[in-house]
């Protein structure tokens, strides 16, 4: 969890930080704070699909249709609004949200298992945009309906704003990453206190 040495994508952009623990923080984690600018990890299609292969939710080589870019940033948003209402207690539109898991449709597909039993596997219905980002529509409802929202928590870096959710056993992380946050946070207390004396 604490090794987050920034992978160069294929557009040559760092690739956006796997820290979220969940497929639905790690998609609010495409939008990123460095040093206090914006940074979007999504600026094309590519880059929406090249997320989604490393999810493990698209295969590489793949069609990347070409509303891809526009549909992700609108689920991005969609759940951003839902997950930061639902941690601030507040109520929130589901209709956002709910237009993406309506367009997600799969068919049921019959097939032999590894083991030469029978499976019964759900598949995209096509190569839509809406079919492609459904998993990830899916796992943020999935997240708002059983999540705890008391380990749902964004990094307590000032300047930082990624999500994560907390899995250690004490329930104590504070950090999207040790190394790159959590030391950053523990070098400026440093700098602050030798200031101090
Ligand atoms: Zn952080």
């Amino acid at each position: 969890m604490d090794a987050v040495a920034p992978r160069v994508g294929t557009g040559g952009r760092p690739d956006a930080p796997q820290v979220g623990d969940h497929l639905a923080l790690d998609l609010l984690n495409t939008e990123a704070l460095s040093q206090g600018q914006a940074i979007d990890h999504w600026e094309s299609g590519e880059d929406v699909h090249r997320w989604l292969v490393r999810q493990g939710i698209a295969s590489a080589g793949e069609h990347t249709p070409s509303d891809l870019l526009q549909r992700g940033r609108d689920l991005r948003k969609a759940v951003r609004e839902a997950i930061a209402a639902r941690k601030a207690g507040e109520p929130f539109d589901v209709q956002p949200l709910n237009v993406h898991l309506e367009a997600y449709l799969t068919a049921p597909r019959l097939q032999r298992d590894a083991a030469g039993g029978w499976a019964m596997t759900r598949l995209p219905a096509n190569g839509t945009a809406a079919s492609l980002l459904g998993p990830v529509a899916e796992a943020a409802a999935h997240l708002l309906v059983e999540g705890d929202f008391a380990l749902v928590r964004q990094c307590e870096h000032p300047d930082c704003i990624l999500w994560f959710y907390d899995r250690t056993k004490s329930h104590k992380r504070r950090w999207c990453s040790m190394a790159q946050c959590g030391n950053r946070q523990k070098a400026a207390r440093f700098r602050k206190r030798n200031h101090a004396e």
